[in-house]
């Protein structure tokens, strides 16, 4: 490949902050809210015109979905989101679980008050094009927008990316799982006007269960405990379009879950589209991902008005703003996560907070049913080989399996409230994050009601 001299240029300082949070998904605002609340100066940096990440920007709004009578669950930040978003309306009850789905779209306000009523600093339209690091110490970052390239200077920074941008960017150690086993990629998309008394109707006459999951050419591995219990999938009415020549037979691949259908007819979070074989770190695979992910959605929506009772007047709402990543890159943290960790409650000296034993992806299925749950290490968000920066969110340090439950929106929220606190604590107590008195952080951490043990 050719390539290009760009000029030199002088890049103008915009903005100074204590901590700057990059990314706003759950793990990048609940790192900012408790770094705020830490006390520290914070500024939450976002490239899109809304807080929220993939909850607001893509609409994944099963928050807790996996919540059930014994499970023993994460506590702080994250139930906030959801606590705030039901008593202001911008929630739905889950229908397989003891949770609210969150209403993406009236996340992006709440996502908003959060932000202002912790005094963090907003600025949403700018993106993340470099990282500002001397002598491996991260100073800042370059941000461009409509108003050309700028620098945005940080004692601490956060990578929340979500693809440790800043991390890779910066020079420290990240990997990919390999793009033919990555975990596929959604368009998701929610339909308006669908009859819900004859949609609830439908689904409680033939109810699904986890094990419909299975596919001709997929199985799941669960614990056993899964197989019965109920599950807001559809798989008929793409079984029928299939038969009738409507949907072609190599398309077996649209099939999933429903997310919540509200009063006014709202079907929502259709998590139908999945999409392999796409490496979310090269645009030209996000461009052929958003457009045939669009294609297959039109499919699934004239398949469910044919097909499935209740739909027959209902269409397109929305697509989510952009197409739904679940896997990138993750950092090789100074501690990385195992399955083992995962599947069998892991506990560690540096727990920054706990999430249930809920494992979804990569062909697996664990649901936190019976009370286990793990503890989340402060060190699998240091990246090696660059001082002041923390990674928050779905890339912190783990193993395939362990992504498949850390990535996860709550696991996200307790990561960053993680994150958050220590930045924040790194900067009051003059020290780098990687040496960060953690007895102080889960000090500060309980104080803000999250459960570390
Ligand atoms: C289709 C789909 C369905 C899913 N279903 C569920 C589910 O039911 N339940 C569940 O808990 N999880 C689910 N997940 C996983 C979950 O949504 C993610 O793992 C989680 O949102 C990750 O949170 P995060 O904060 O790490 O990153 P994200 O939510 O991805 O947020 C990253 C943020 O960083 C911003 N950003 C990125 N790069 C830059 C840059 N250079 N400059 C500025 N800003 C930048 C992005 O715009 C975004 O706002 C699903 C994911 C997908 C894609």
């Amino acid at each position: 490949m050719a390539n290009i001299s760009e000029a030199a240029r002088e890049t103008p300082i915009i903005h100074h902050t204590e901590v700057l949070v990059v990314g706003s998904g759950p793990g990048g605002l609940a790192a900012a809210i408790a770094s705020a609340r830490a006390g520290a100066q914070t500024t939450l940096l976002e490239r899109y015109g809304c807080f929220g990440g993939n909850l607001t920007q893509v609409g994944v709004e099963g928050f807790a979905w996996y919540r059930h009578d014994k499970t023993v669950d994460s506590e702080g930040i994250g139930v906030e989101f959801e606590q705030r978003a039901k008593s202001m309306g911008a929630a739905t009850p889950e229908p397989q679980s003891n949770s609210h789905a969150i209403d993406g779209e009236a996340f992006k306000y709440v996502a908003d008050l959060l932000v202002q009523e912790a005094g963090i600093t907003p600025m949403l339209h700018r993106t993340m094009v470099a990282p500002i690091v001397e002598g491996g110490v991260i100073k800042g970052v370059i941000v461009e927008s409509k108003a050309g390239r700028e620098a945005i200077l940080a004692k601490r920074v956060i990578d929340a990316t979500g693809d440790a941008d800043i991390a890779h960017r910066s020079g420290a150690i990240v990997h990919k799982t390999p793009v033919e086993e990555m975990m596929a990629a959604s368009v998701m998309f929610s339909m308006n006007g669908v009859d819900k008394k004859r949609f609830i109707e439908d689904v409680k006459a033939d109810p699904h269960t986890y094990s419909d999951w299975c596919g001709p050419d997929w199985a799941m591995e669960t614990s056993g405990k899964e197989d019965k219990l109920f599950s807001p999938y559809l798989k008929k009415p793409f079984e029928k379009a299939i038969k009738s020549g409507l949907i072609p037979q190599n398309l077996n691949t649209i099939t999933g879950t429903w997310g919540a259908i509200t009063d006014q007819g709202d079907l929502t979070y259709l998590n139908l589209i999945h999409l392999t074989g796409l490496d979310a770190t090269n645009p030209d695979h996000l461009t052929k991902g958003e457009m045939e992910g669009r294609r297959q959605a039109m499919l699934a929506i004239e398949a469910l008005k044919q097909f499935n009772p209740g739909c027959e007047n209902a269409k397109l709402r929305n697509f989510g703003m952009t197409l739904g990543v679940r896997d990138t890159r993750k950092i090789d943290a100074v501690y990385n996560m195992t399955a083992h960790d995962v599947r069998e409650q892991g506990k560690f000296e540096d727990s920054i907070g706990i999430f249930p034993e809920f494992i979804d992806g990569y062909g697996i299925l664990i649901l936190p049913t019976t009370g286990r749950y793990f503890q989340l290490p402060y060190r699998s968000m240091l990246p090696k080989g660059v001082r002041h920066l923390l990674v928050t969110g779905r890339s912190a340090g783990g193993d395939r399996d362990s992504h498949a439950a850390v990535r996860n929106m709550m696991c996200c929220a307790v990561n960053g409230q993680g994150a958050g606190v220590a930045a924040a604590i790194s900067v009051q107590t003059g020290v780098d994050v990687a040496d960060v008195d953690i007895k102080l952080v889960q000090k500060k951490l309980l104080e803000q009601g999250a459960r570390i043990h």
